[in-house]
């Protein structure tokens, strides 16, 4: 018998497992745990203790093999001095205001990894990695150059880059992959056993031809210098681009339902473990079980690995529906 950390990273590297693991690299919190564990938003952001707590809440009532308390989008951003609205119970924070508008503006503070809003990530990681880490998986999250480029120099900007000034936003991306590394390296050294790297290079944001050229060879990087499996996420219809995915090096990713898991699992060519495959707006939001079901029975039968929501769940989710998930893996499993 795995347990659950042996599952999830055996998972990641594509080696024989006793079940497909459960889990997920993204946000599992909804206002109805808030509610249940006496952790919620904005607080949970910004306080270590509830962000562990509301973490651990989800994923032992989901009964996943993981653990993920980095719900948003914003800390290496508010470490690195941007504006934040840290959002509500029920709404997610976000950056205010672009940081920076050029690649001589990037300032990396020496003391990053210590400023409040990377500290509490961290401590939240170390205080889940000493209660739960010998069983359960823990996973951060570091975002990409592309998507930290959205954050700190506004979306706009990067993709008006993308057509007038290639020479600008390459040096602007080799820039912001120092930030990185450099939370990535953090949270793996505070007990994170494996880390979301969030870079939303989606179909309606960057062309394959764009990819190709402006993050292969980021991502290429990170995979080789990151000591510790990353999974990328991406959102929405990505087939044209898993096939350059698969030549990151990176240990896996997690897709969108809107590929199909057949679709994901072919493109991967078995260079890279596939995650995700439960829609969230139609079958986890609606709690609708037998959505859940079917879900789960394709991502099984195309031979996902990690099985879950496959991207950060609604916040109005019910947990119902998060809990259908383990049992229509095992009725999967025996039908
Ligand atoms: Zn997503």
């Amino acid at each position: 018998m795995m347990t659950s950390r042996q599952r999830f990273l055996a998972a990641l590297r594509r080696e024989r497992v006793d079940r497909p693991a459960l889990g997920t690299v993204t946000s599992l919190a909804c206002v109805e745990a808030m509610d249940a564990c006496g952790a919620a938003f904005p607080e949970a952001h910004q306080d270590p203790k509830l962000m562990a707590r509301l973490a651990s809440y989800v994923s032992l009532e989901a009964g996943f093999d993981m653990i993920f308390p980095v719900y948003s989008v914003v800390h290496e951003a508010a470490a690195l001095g941007a504006a934040i609205d840290w959002g509500q119970r029920d709404r997610m924070p976000s950056v205010k205001a672009a940081l920076w508008q050029d690649p001589d503006d990037i300032a990396i503070p020496a003391d990053f990894e210590a400023r409040p809003a990377m500290r509490v990530v961290l401590d939240a990681l170390r205080a889940l990695k000493k209660r739960y880490g010998r069983d359960t998986a823990i996973v951060g999250k570091t975002f990409g150059p592309w998507s930290l480029g959205y954050h700190l120099f506004g979306v706009d900007n990067i993709l008006v880059m993308t057509l007038d000034d290639p020479d600008r936003l390459q040096k602007i991306l080799g820039r912001l992959l120092e930030i990185t590394m450099r939370s990535a390296r953090a949270q793996i050294e505070a007990g994170a056993d494996a880390l979301c790297l969030g870079d939303h290079c989606s179909r309606d944001m960057c062309s394959p031809e764009a990819y190709r050229r402006f993050l292969l060879p980021l991502h290429q990087r990170l995979a080789k210098e990151v000591p510790g499996p990353l999974v990328l996420h991406t959102c929405g219809e990505t087939a044209d681009r898993i096939p350059l995915f698969a030549e990151t090096g990176l240990a896996a990713f997690h897709y969108d339902t809107r590929v199909p898991a057949a679709t994901a699992k072919r493109l991967a060519g078995g260079k890279l473990a596939l995650m995700g495959g439960v829609n969230n707006v139609q079958s986890l939001r609606s709690g609708d079980t037998a959505r859940i079901e079917q879900d789960v029975r394709e991502a099984v039968a195309a031979g996902i690995h990690v099985i879950g929501p496959e991207c950060a769940i609604p916040l109005d989710t019910p947990l119902r529906g998060l809990k259908a998930i383990r049992p229509a893996l095992e009725k999967a499993l025996t039908s």
